[in-house]
């Protein structure tokens, strides 16, 4: 059921391969640092450097950083840590878009020199009004009033531009293409805008910054990027992509190919509103566990193997495949943690039971199996004592019929145990339960108790060995599936209150030891990952990745 889904550009690249007319593949990812990368991401990731791995090519990681008011070193380093977490490795040195600014400005004044770009000096929204001239491209936009300036003049004014002599908004370049287009690309994009901004790898070198159509296909070219792969919304922005290949002398002829992005239900997949959420506090950093961030599901205890699994299984195509369902996510990371997390018992809501029929201070310990099919994981103690927990959802004072768990006069088997009756519910002063008095069968370690037949198996801890440790629980952060849908409405409205719910629990001793990011099943309760931060500061903390059901129907 977790068979890889079509994915056409690869299929394409491997035609072209077996045609002979494409060599060595070169990929490139492009994030803008302007904040973490989530699972939409992911998918670009795994596309890029999951083609470059299978037909033997090189991935480029480049930093697309033309917008230096919104980017951060810290986002940059965020973003290498989450490629190289999720097993890949770029080619070469990482690379950024403003390394190439020196050449783009070369680029920009040769374009001038050619009558194919000039200095405007309207403003933006005024730019904005005459290329869609009364708001429709059946129209032809109508020129500025500044388009055929001498290329004498452009190429002083965009000298001045550079070096700061105006201010931000004052003049832009723009490309001379063609304002009757019904493309509204083609319509004299804007090449460069002046922004007095201090950037992040060069410094406060340039006063104007390039726009991503005019940096993005020349970096591809400058690389020698063979395929160039981004999401449909640059569809439109292919012809002018190509313009300008076409119309510089650059190195190579890169070529831009769409896919649908990923949208899946119940979280967003934006970077502005996660870092919304992340700026309201609404959740806790970029890596809160909800978030759909790689770096919140690595804290969550998702494995690089379980989302890469999950991009090869939604696949690549070109048409919108509409929402996929965030259960085919947690498919993928149970399937990954039943075969591999080790076992382990945690009562997340503990209630006290008294064994009245074991002497005080005794003691037996179990060794149990780390994992029913996986003797390499090994054996791990489990100590027996009078007192135990067990939880509070495995006791009814008044069971419904069928119900096999614990009960007054009723008998349950301890997992890895003996068969305990409940003889005794104890109570204080305001009827609250406070423990239950219990006695055990000890004819029952190993085998079925004589005459009768017990179903019911609960997971317990030993009071005296257990450990103390907080659990916490996450659900999705949203209650509707699309809570971005409609685009005024507040996404903030379909938050789910109860996304976190944080127990104090108790788990079996082997846990004290538990490593930050180890990850566990805890029987009968679902898989949990020990807090990466939380064990940094010496406190035991779990997290729960996903439940033990699995509803993910194909
Ligand atoms: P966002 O829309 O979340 O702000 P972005 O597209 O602005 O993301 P970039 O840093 O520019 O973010 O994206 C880097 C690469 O990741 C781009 O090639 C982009 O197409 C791809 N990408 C971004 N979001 C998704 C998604 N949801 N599905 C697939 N690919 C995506
Ligand atoms: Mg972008
Ligand atoms: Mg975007």
């Amino acid at each position: 059921d977790t068979t890889s889904a079509p994915n056409f550009i690869r299929n394409q690249i491997r035609d072209e391969i077996e045609a002979g007319r494409t060599g060595k593949i070169v990929t490139r990812f492009p994030p803008e640092p302007n904040g973490f990368l989530h699972i939409g991401h992911a998918k670009s990731i795994c596309l890029n450097f999951g083609l470059a791995e299978q037909f033997g090519g090189d991935c480029h990681l480049r930093f697309d950083d033309t917008n230096p008011a919104k980017e951060e070193q810290a986002y940059i380093d965020a973003i290498q840590e989450d490629v190289s977490w999720l097993g890949f490795e770029w080619a070469g040195a990482v690379r950024f878009a403003s390394d190439y600014f020196d050449q783009l400005y070369a680029w920009a004044q040769h374009l001038i020199r050619e009558g194919k770009a000039y200095v405007d000096d309207l403003s933006a929204d005024e730019i904005r009004e005459i290329r869609e001239y009364r708001g429709t491209l059946t129209e032809p936009g109508r020129p500025s009033p500044y388009r055929e300036r001498s290329a004498e003049e452009n190429l002083d004014l965009l000298e001045r531009m550079r070096v700061g002599e105006f201010a931000e908004g004052e003049k832009v370049l723009r490309a001379k293409i063609d304002m009757a287009s019904p493309n509204i690309n083609l319509r004299d994009p804007i090449l460069y805008r002046i922004r007095h901004a201090h950037h992040h790898q060069t410094g406060d070198k340039w006063k104007i910054y390039p726009s991503y159509d005019f940096t993005h296909g020349q970096s591809d070219a400058i690389e020698g990027i063979t395929h160039s792969i981004c999401t449909l919304e640059f569809e439109d922005h292919r012809p002018l992509y190509e313009w300008f290949l076409e119309n510089l002398p650059v190195p190579a002829r890169p070529r831009q190919i769409e896919f649908a992005r990923l949208n899946l239900n119940y979280t967003l997949t934006s970077k502005r509103k996660l870092k919304l959420l992340v700026d309201e506090g609404i959740v806790d950093g970029w890596d809160d566990p909800r978030l759909p961030t790689i770096s919140g599901m690595r804290r969550r205890g998702y494995t690089p193997a379980s989302i890469r699994r999950f991009c090869d299984m939604i696949g690549v195509t070109r048409a919108d495949g509409g929402l996929v369902d965030i259960a085919m996510l947690y498919h993928a990371i149970r399937a990954d943690l039943e075969d591999n997390a080790p076992r382990a018992m945690a009562v997340l809501k503990p209630l006290k039971v008294v064994l009245t029929n074991v002497p005080e201070g005794h003691e037996e310990v179990y060794e149990v199996p780390g994992h029913p099919a996986r003797d390499d994981l090994g054996l791990r103690k489990l100590p027996f004592t009078r007192e135990l927990y067990i939880d509070q959802d495995d006791f009814m004072e008044e069971p419904p019929k069928k119900f096999f768990r614990l009960a007054p006069g009723q008998e349950v088997r301890l997992r890895n145990s003996y068969v305990i009756r409940c003889d005794e519910v104890v109570k204080d002063a305001n009827g609250e339960i406070e423990a239950l008095h219990c006695s055990v069968d000890f004819d029952t370690l190993g085998k079925n108790p004589e005459g009768r037949k017990v179903k019911g198996v609960i997971h317990w801890v030993s009071a005296e060995h257990g450990v103390p440790m907080e659990v916490r629980l996450y659900d999705n952060l949203f209650t509707v599936e699309q809570p971005d849908r409609d685009k005024d409405a507040d996404f903030l409205d379909h938050l789910n209150p109860e996304s976190l719910v944080v127990c104090q629990a108790i788990g079996e001793p082997s846990l004290a030891e538990a490593a930050a990011e180890s990850r566990f099943q805890f029987e009968r309760v679902g898989y949990f990952c020990a807090d990466r931060h939380a064990c940094r500061d010496g406190k035991l903390v779990f997290n729960r990745t996903v439940g033990l059901k699995d509803s993910w129907a194909k």
